[in-house]
């Protein structure tokens, strides 16, 4: 089905940004070693090093769900255990796609407020038991933006670090939108990964405007020993690959990855504003990246959907949530605001 407008279901409804498409096809002149062995994957490589100021171990995939499984499963035995927020992703929409790559690795899940991960919940998570009968915990999980739209500040991510190191753990980050966290935070890269104790970073691309693609980032390069075999075994060592990372390289090199999140972000902060206005809208969340999410009359959304909108209306009991991406414009979020508000009164508030 083809909408005749720009919706806000998700950021992976958008296409391919410019830079993204004009890398693509610059990629499709020429012919190329196949597997990785190609220039654009390794100057993508380099490039990805450059942003975050560090010696790292960089791999591409199809898709977030690979990345973080894979990368996951390389920080873990099966016996181990993965602690994660209830809401996270790696959680609740991968299909146990962790548990399958790392042969049995359990999710343990712990709560904490706005989709954030609470210390002392974690602390106990590791103290409640430590004999033989417990997946030993190995991992900690964190999503940066979280999936409601929060992010973690720089502190925040600092003490999760000690925190976890101290009891021995591993920090992993689903950074499927990584840029729009970093557009929010205005600190670099390396503020929020390596330097605050994250180990491995899944590093979002399709959200942020590319066709397919993530790229996975070891800054402890011990945890990528032979990670090209275990991509190679779960199908995701692409073998025209330039086509995976020449798309970043466009993306790096143009500074299109934080244009474009600061554009979703930037969008999305009209839409609340402009939510904020309407009485019978309620803000769930705080707002702080590209996505929105509102609590409105069921009847109300459907009036909506009627109108040709869509958004998802399932995600962490949210209520609706509004997400922006890169070519959501001005022009889109006043015209869903003005529906909104012209048919809020009939409904009230939900
Ligand atoms: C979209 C998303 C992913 C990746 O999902 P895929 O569909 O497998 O690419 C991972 N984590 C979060 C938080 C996401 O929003």
């Amino acid at each position: 089905m083809q909408y005749q407008k720009r919706t806000f279901a998700s950021d992976n409804y958008a296409g391919i940004c410019p830079e993204a498409w004009q890398a693509m096809q610059s990629a499709n002149e020429v012919h190329v070693p196949a597997y990785g062995a190609d220039t654009y994957t390794e100057k993508a490589c380099n490039m990805i090093r450059e942003l975050f100021e560090t010696d790292c171990e960089v791999f591409f995939t199809f898709n977030g769900t690979a990345s973080n499984s894979l990368s996951l499963a390389s920080m873990c035995r099966s016996y181990h255990s993965i602690i994660c927020h209830d809401l996270a992703h790696i959680e609740t929409d991968e299909c146990g796609a962790i548990e399958f790559f790392s042969g049995g690795t359990k999710l343990l899940t712990v709560g904490g407020e706005n989709g954030k991960v609470d210390p002392a919940q974690i602390e106990h998570m590791v103290h409640r038991r430590n004999d033989i009968h417990y997946p030993k915990p190995r991992v900690l999980s964190l999503t940066q933006a979280t999936e409601v739209g929060t992010i973690y500040s720089v502190e925040e991510i600092r003490e999760l670090g000690a925190l976890t190191h101290g009891l021995g753990l591993k920090v992993h980050m689903d950074g499927a939108r990584f840029a729009n966290a970093i557009a929010a935070l205005k600190c670099a890269p390396k503020d929020i990964t390596w330097k605050a104790g994250v180990d491995v970073l899944c590093f979002g691309g399709t959200k942020n405007g590319l066709a397919v693609g993530e790229a996975i980032v070891f800054f402890n390069t011990e945890l990528a020993r032979e990670f090209d075999y275990r991509c190679k075994q779960a199908g995701q060592l692409a073998s025209k690959m330039r086509f995976l990372a020449a798309p970043w390289l466009g993306m790096l090199k143009t500074g299109a990855w934080l244009k474009n999140a600061q554009t979703a972000n930037e969008r999305a902060a009209l839409l609340e504003s402009k939510l904020r206005e309407i009485e019978a809208v309620e803000i769930a969340y705080p707002r702080q990246v590209n996505s929105v999410f509102a609590k409105m009359h069921q009847q109300l959304v459907e009036a909506l959907f009627e109108r040709g909108w869509r958004f998802y209306d399932f995600i962490a009991a949210g209520g609706a949530r509004l997400m922006c991406s890169w070519d959501t414009t001005e022009e889109d979020v006043l015209q869903f605001a003005a529906d909104v508000a012209e048919l809020a009164p009939q409904f009230g508030k939900a």
